[in-house]
Formats: structure tokens, sequence, C-alpha cells
């Protein structure tokens, strides 16, 4: 499989270091609120990535953490007056729910920052050592840019015309900060009241790791110093992932990952999500609109990864006939396939151009031509050959992780609640609505629930 790296600036065939098992780090949610589908994009990418590989036999290792200490989660929890672990705890359980509904494989290792700040202190006391971080007037620790001559290689300071040299003095010390800001970070941060109860011993005296921290923290605890891939949306190049290279290699030597996957950004409407411009989507308020995790998933994988996605509510209806025209081309494939096939593990067939996407790159808008194409091509065989062309086409959409709706049960309607629900029909067009609710209270009362639409109804019998 071939893979565009952002460091290298290149795509880059990917195999294991150890020669056994990939092993990749994903920075997870942060847990104080529920995830949007921008961060889903982020996640399913990851996970049509772990597919893939594992699609094409080679076994993963996958670390995603839980950031549970940062600004926001101490924020957020003391507004809610709950403690940061029952905060978080909630919001950790939301985001898992909303995995399982979208498809995501779990990933091997789930670690919190909360679990972890010995070995974050630890890290400190190790960069302090090596003259790469130093404590301030407050009891706050920074690390030192200008001591690592490796840092903005990775989102490439010199093209951004930032130099270090001018950096002289300037500190961060939120986590987030912009992306022309370049300054030394915070590593331990002193404790302020607005902190509440959220604060931990140090050598420094009682704080809190900054944000950057953990993911080198845990990386190191599960993974090591050289491990095979880190990934991220794009919004985490600079500083989050250029401060975690800074933190690993300074202090525990090592490459730290030999290759970096970001996802682009999903835009709504063309441009940035926002809570204030009300177009936040969570899988909550789509499912409010009437859209399933799958249409989700669906319309996520619709690009490819490097380009930014415009999401649109009219994408969703797409991705609902397109799941739908899948599965019935499935469908027809299964009625030609013997009941009883036995065969080994066959190629791909008519579905190696679908498969060969995802291999280039990661290319899963091509994958899911593929499979179009590909059961087109597949209409035309029968009995053995059709059960071989299924098996392909399954394998390939476990790699993408979808599932295909099931087939929608057809209800016979007899002619005579059919002719209650024409004369109800005619009464609601008429808007006769005294007649017509009184026609559907009579439908309910004969096993029928009708439902109305804009060209027309639905008759569904009453559970
Ligand atoms: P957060 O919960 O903010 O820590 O983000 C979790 C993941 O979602 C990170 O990998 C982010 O880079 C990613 N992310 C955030 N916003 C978007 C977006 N609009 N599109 C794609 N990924 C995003
Ligand atoms: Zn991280």
């Amino acid at each position: 499989m071939r893979l565009y790296d952002t460091l290298a600036r290149e795509l880059k065939e990917l195999r294991p270091l150890d020669g056994r098992t990939f092993r990749f780090y994903c920075c997870g949610p942060t847990v104080y609120g529920p995830a949007h589908i921008g961060n889903f994009r982020t996640f399913v990418l990851q996970d049509v990535f772990r597919r893939c590989l594992e699609t094409g036999g080679i076994r993963s290792f996958h670390v995603r953490n839980i950031t549970d200490v940062d600004d926001k989660t101490i924020r957020d929890s003391q507004a809610a007056g709950k403690s940061l672990r029952d905060f978080t705890a909630f919001w950790t359980e939301r985001f898992h729910a909303d995995c399982a509904a979208l498809g995501l494989l779990p990933p091997h290792v789930e670690p919190g920052a909360i679990d972890h700040i010995a070995q974050q202190v630890e890290m400190i006391q190790t960069l302090i050592a090596k003259g790469h971080a130093y404590a301030s007037e407050d009891g706050s620790v920074y690390f030192n840019i200008a001591s690592f001559p490796g840092y903005g290689k990775l989102s490439r300071l010199d093209e951004r015309d930032l130099a270090i040299g001018k950096t002289q003095n300037t500190r961060a010390s939120s986590d987030e900060y912009e992306k022309d800001s370049l300054a030394d970070f915070v590593l331990w941060k002193a404790r302020k009241p607005e902190d509440g109860e959220n604060f931990w011993p140090s050598p420094w005296g009682e704080g809190r790791p900054g944000w950057h921290l953990e993911c080198s923290a845990m990386i190191q605890e599960y993974l090591g110093s050289d491990f095979d891939l880190h990934s991220g949306g794009v919004d985490l190049v600079f500083p989050h992932h250029e401060n975690e290279i800074a933190q690993s290699c300074c202090a525990c030597g090592g490459h730290f990952a030999a290759h970096w996957f970001h996802i682009a950004h999903l835009l709504v409407d063309g441009g940035k999500m926002s809570k204030s411009i009300g177009n936040l989507y969570t899988l909550e308020d789509l499912a409010a609109k009437g859209f399933g995790a799958m249409e989700v998933r669906y319309v996520l994988i619709g690009a490819h990864y490097r380009k930014p996605l415009n999401f649109t509510l009219d994408s969703l209806g797409a991705a609902r006939e397109a799941l739908a025209k899948l599965a019935k081309g499935a469908r027809a494939l299964a009625a030609k396939a013997p009941a009883e096939s036995r065969f080994d593990e066959v190629d791909f067939g008519p579905f190696q151009a679908a498969w060969d996407s995802l291999n280039d790159d990661l290319n899963t808008p091509g994958c899911l031509g593929g499979l179009f194409t590909g059961l087109r091509d597949a209409a035309k065989l029968e009995g053995e050959d059709a059960a071989k062309a299924l098996a392909a086409f399954n394998r390939v959409l476990r790699a993408i992780g979808l599932t295909l709706p099931e087939e929608e049960a057809v209800h016979e309607v007899p002619a005579s609640i059919r002719a209650v629900a024409e004369e109800r029909w005619a009464a609601r067009c008429a808007k006769d609505w005294a007649k017509a609710d009184s026609m559907r209270q009579q439908l309910t009362e004969l096993g029928w629930n009708m439902k109305d639409g804009k060209e027309g109804y639905e008759l569904t019998p009453v559970a």
C-alpha cells in the first residue's frame, strides 16, 4: 500500500518496521462534548486505513488516546459542576457509541491522559535534564524550541517565513495557538485558581501537564521511540505534531513516527463548522433529520482524504441512494450464486480496480466508483463465478467499513385498506382535515399506519 507522507512530501510504500505488525498512533478526541462529523472524517479515514492494511494481510496495532486533561475539559467540567473524571467519562462513552454506529474498529489501546500524569512528569524531568526545557518564575515549565534543530520540519517553518531566532522569550501557555505564532510551548502549567481541583504534585509545584505532552508520553509507553505511523487532522500538523516530535525526539532519542498521515478538513457549506453559525453537525443532529450513520460514513469517504470535503445535507440523500444501489447489485449477485459455494480466498476479480484504488494513497472515491463498475461487470456472471465476485465485493466493502441496508420489507396492502387510504388521501388533498384525521384513526384501528409525503402516502402495519 502506498500513502502520502506529510513529512517526506511523497508517496511511500508502507511496511511494518518490525516486519510483523504495523504499529500506529492517532490523536484521539477531546472529550468535552459530542464529536462532530468533521472529527469523524478523520477517525473514519483512519479506520479505512487500518481495515485496508488488515484486508491486505498486514496485522495492525492501533493506539488512540482520549484527551481528558486540557484547557477545554477542565473549563467545561467545572462549569458542569462535575469531577473531571466523571465529566470526561460521560463524553467518552458517547464517543464510543458514535464510533460503533459508524462502524469504527475500536483501537487496541485507548489510553487517557489523566491516567498517565506520572509518565508526563517523568518526561519533563528528562527534558530539563537534557537542556531542552526550563522552569519559569511561576512554576510552569516550557520547551525551548531553539534547543531542537529539527523543530519546524514537519510544518515547514522556513516556507512560512518563521525563524526560531525571533522567538526569544516568547512563550505560549495555552494548549492551542495560531499557525503563525512561534513560541516555546508549555509542558507543565502551574496551578491556577480556575483549574479548581484539577492539579497534581510535581517537582515544580502543583499544576498539570500541557496538552501536547500527553501524546508523547503515551506513545513512549505503548509504541516506544520508533513506530510506523502517526495520524490526525491537518490542524494538528502545527503546533501539536511539531511539538510532539520535539518532546519525543529530545526526551527519548529515536526517530518517532516513520510516516505522517494527515486528513484534510471537512467543511460545511464551504466554510468552517461552527456552533455559532449553527452548521456544526453531530451524528445525533443528522439522525434527527432522518439520516443514519452509514450514510454519514459514505459521505465522509466520498472524497479523497487530502482534499477538503464540503459537506451538504443533499450529499446524505445521494449517499442513501448509492447505498441502496450497491445493496441491490449485491442481492442480484447473491441470487445467482449457489447456496453452497466453497472456494478458498479468491482474487478481487471485477473488484480489482476498487481494491487497487484503496492501495493507491487511500483513494476512497476511486474505490466507490470501482464498486459500481465492478457490479456492472459482474452482472453477467453466473453460478460459482457470481459467488466469487460476491465474496470479492464483500471483501472490499469490509475494507471501507460499509454495511449495506437490508432490503425494505414490501407490505402487501389489502384492497379494502387501500380503498380507505385512497379516500383519506383525497380528503387530505381537499384540505378536509377533520375527515383526514378521523380516517387516519380508522386506519390505525384497522392495523395500518399512514404516512403522508409530498407526492403520496405510505402504508405500514402498526408494529
Ligand atoms: P479534537 O477532538 O478537537 O481533539 O479533534 C479530534 C480529531 O478531529 C483531530 O484529529 C482533529 O485534527 C480532527 N478534526 C477536527 N476538526 C476537523 C474537521 N473539520 N475535519 C476533519 N478533521 C477534523
Ligand atoms: Zn497528539
